[in-house]
Parts: C-alpha cells; structure tokens; sequence
C-alpha cells in the first residue's frame, strides 16, 4: 500500500468515528495536510471553528501565525505535514478531555508511523506532552522545554523533537510570536 492509500484509510475510518462524542457536533473532521514524504511533522492540539467548517488544519488564526512563522525559515505548508492530536472539533474550542486524547491519538500514532518524519514539533502543551508522553521523556512545562530539541532513538531512526509554544498564544501575547521566531529557527538548524 502507498503512503497515500494509508492515509486515505484512516481518514475513511475517521469520517465514521465515534469513539468519543465529538464526532455529534463536529462538521467536518480533520484529519491533516501537507507532504506525505516531509520530514518534518507539526502536532496541534485539535480543529477550530474555521479547521471543523473547512476540514484543513490550521487555516484560521493560529493558522496565519504558522504560516509566518514557516515563511520566516523559507518553509511551505507543502514541505512539512500537519496534523493534530484530535480530528474532530471539542465545542467552544475547550481543552481536549483525557478521555478524547485517548480515544483519537491512536490515529495521530498511524500518522507518524506513515509519514516517518525526523523532526517532531509538538504545538502548545497538549500536543507536547502528548508526544513526550509516546516517546517516553519526561515533561516539564512548555515554558521550560519550548524550542530545546530532544533526540530519540525509534526502529526508524533518530527523531529530533522539538516542542514549540501554540501559535494561538500569539494571538494575545505578541511577545510569544518573537519567542516562537527564534525557536522555529532551530528547525531550520536541524534539517
Ligand atoms: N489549533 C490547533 O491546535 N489546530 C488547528 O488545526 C487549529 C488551531
């Protein structure tokens, strides 16, 4: 089976999902975008309003910060696949519950297997503890951990994993935008 056809088949499996309720009041489910064969891989936390009506991750707000912040490194959205740890949309943009994490994550893990990135970047806390969580580092805040790189060994190969603040944030803390700038940077260092 090609890359594409894996990613077809689970995005098939999501579009019938009803492991958590979410799938109730979601409108369309996202299930990620970008390059099946980039080596680097961004992680957001799960769709917005704008995400849920368009079904892509990241076209909102958060979306145009990411879109500057990949444009700052000379990077496309073609040349890095992103996905997020939730498909469907929670409510009101709340946090995602453990009981949802649980229930999606597993298809975020067949994602990573699919694409085999190199470069890991975890966006806010959920998804970094998510993926410091799989890879078995221990967390500590994203306020201590943000733009450091942690390197692990998997079957695959090595994988550099590199958590970054939520573009969100930026939205309201324009300080946080200079904060993700320098740390996207080291994406930039690490290829
Ligand atoms: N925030 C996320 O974490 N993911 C999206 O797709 C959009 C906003």
């Amino acid at each position: 089976m090609t890359k594409n056809q894996k990613m077809e088949n689970i995005a098939d499996v999501v579009e019938n999902c009803k492991r958590c309720d979410l799938y109730k009041t979601r409108n369309k489910p996202v299930i990620g975008d970008g390059s099946l064969n980039a080596d680097i891989m961004l992680i957001g936390e799960a769709p917005g309003y704008n995400e849920d009506k368009q079904g892509l991750p990241f076209v909102g707000k958060a979306g145009k910060i990411l879109d500057e912040l990949l444009d700052a490194i000379s990077l496309k959205r073609e040349d890095v696949y992103i996905a997020n740890i939730l498909k469907c949309r929670p409510e009101g943009n709340r946090n995602p519950s453990k009981d949802e994490i649980d229930s999606c994550s597993n298809y975020l893990n067949k994602q990573i297997e699919i694409i085999q990135p190199r470069i890991i970047i975890p966006l806010g806390n959920f998804a970094s503890q998510f993926i410091f969580e799989k890879y078995g580092l221990k967390y500590d805040k994203i306020s201590r951990i943000h733009g450091k790189k942690y390197k692990i060994k998997t079957i695959e190969g090595e994988v550099i994993i590199i958590p970054m603040y939520h573009p969100a944030v930026a939205t309201y803390n324009p300080n946080t935008k200079h904060i993700l700038n320098e740390d996207f940077k080291n994406i930039k260092k690490s290829l």
